[in-house]
């Protein structure tokens, strides 16, 4: 079994040297990779940083060369890296721009990949199956790259997607990684756990971002973390936001921007509810629930005084909303 995922392992690090080879030094991966990242504003030395590749447009470019070079066809199989059909051998990734994904120690665990353009038919990106090796659900994109600045900085940004930690990062902002479309889990935020308490959010400026930031506040809160949110404007994410800004208007906007979860949590409720009573009424419970989960009691006190004064409501019917809600613990 240890032999096996060593043997992942092994088989993953080859394909991430590969990829990045490809882009760097054939004619398609320069032409039609390369070119890509570069449109995107990725310089050279954050192509090379992140590992980032190209995989052929070729059926089995990969799976060939691997086993050329002596991998097994049964770890190619296992990392998800070829697909075995009933004849023949194809490359999982193909035609791409190609995201390792690593672990807290650095080790390749799978890929993300992205087609290039925007063609609204094909999934945009395609990443690797589960196995052994790499359980989505335990992984944060940019982790090895962050966890030094995130202990020194004593926090985390928490975005989207790869390109916002890679498009961050080159902008000097080093505390960030990704959950990397999956929805966030507790696995993901002890993992950040382990090196700050706290997390501040920066989803995309879209209903989809909002909805993700809003859910993955609570699982925050139940860890014992503080939460910022900080949202972004209409149609852009943090990526498109660093790209055009300089370091110091990002860094302006981010400190300026991040409200404490209940600021932000509570002004989004009270704008949707505005003068519907029974909406209100709703909006007061979910923002209870939230207060909830946090373990400490003094905090949660804290926070409730806090809420009671910007939805302007007794802390009395807060309160004794929120000692129902906690009454299991007691
Ligand atoms: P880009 O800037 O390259 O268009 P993005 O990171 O802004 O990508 P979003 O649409 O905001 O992409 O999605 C956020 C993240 O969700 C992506 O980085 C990716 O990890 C994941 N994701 C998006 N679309 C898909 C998909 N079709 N299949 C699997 N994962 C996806
Ligand atoms: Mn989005
Ligand atoms: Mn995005
Ligand atoms: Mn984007």
């Amino acid at each position: 079994q240890a032999n096996e995922k060593e043997s992942m392992y092994l088989v993953s690090e080859f394909a991430q040297k590969y990829f990045h080879n490809t882009l760097l030094t054939t004619d398609e991966g320069r032409a039609i990779g390369y070119s890509y990242f570069k449109e995107r504003g990725f310089s050279g030395d954050t192509i090379n940083k992140f590992g980032l590749g190209y995989s052929p447009e070729q059926w089995d470019a990969f799976t060939k060369e691997a086993l050329g070079k002596g991998y097994k066809l049964e770890y190619l199989e296992k990392t998800g890296l070829t697909i075995s059909g009933e004849n023949r051998q194809t490359d999982r990734f193909r035609g791409r721009v190609m995201f390792p994904i690593q672990s807290m120690s650095g080790r390749v665990l799978g890929f993300g990949g992205r087609i290039l353009g925007n063609d609204k038919k094909a999934a945009k990106y395609l990443n690797s199956p589960e196995s052994d090796i790499y359980h989505k659900s335990k992984v944060l994109y940019g982790i090895y790259h962050a966890k030094q600045a995130i202990a020194k900085k004593d926090n985390c940004y928490l975005v989207e997607g790869y390109t916002d930690v890679i498009q961050l990062h080159q902008a000097g902002i080093e505390n960030v990684v990704a959950s990397s479309g999956t929805a966030l889990t507790p696995d993901q935020i002890r993992l950040i756990n382990r090196l700050t308490k706290n997390i501040t959010v920066l989803f995309d400026g879209d209903a989809a971002g909002l909805r993700a930031a809003i859910r993955g506040i609570d699982l925050i809160l139940e860890e014992g973390m503080n939460v910022k949110v900080c949202t972004f404007p209409e149609g852009e994410d943090p990526d498109s936001f660093a790209k055009k800004s300089s370091y110091d208007a990002l860094v302006a906007y981010l400190e300026g921007e991040a409200k404490d979860f209940i600021q932000f949590k509570a002004s989004l409720l009270m704008d949707e509810a505005k003068n519907d009573p029974v909406k209100k009424a709703g909006l007061i419970r979910d923002m209870v629930t939230s207060i909830s989960k946090i373990p400490d009691r003094i905090q949660r006190e804290i926070y409730i005084q806090e809420c009671a004064r910007i939805m302007d409501i007794s802390e009395q019917v807060l309160a004794s909303t929120l000692a129902q809600l906690v009454q299991k613990d007691i």
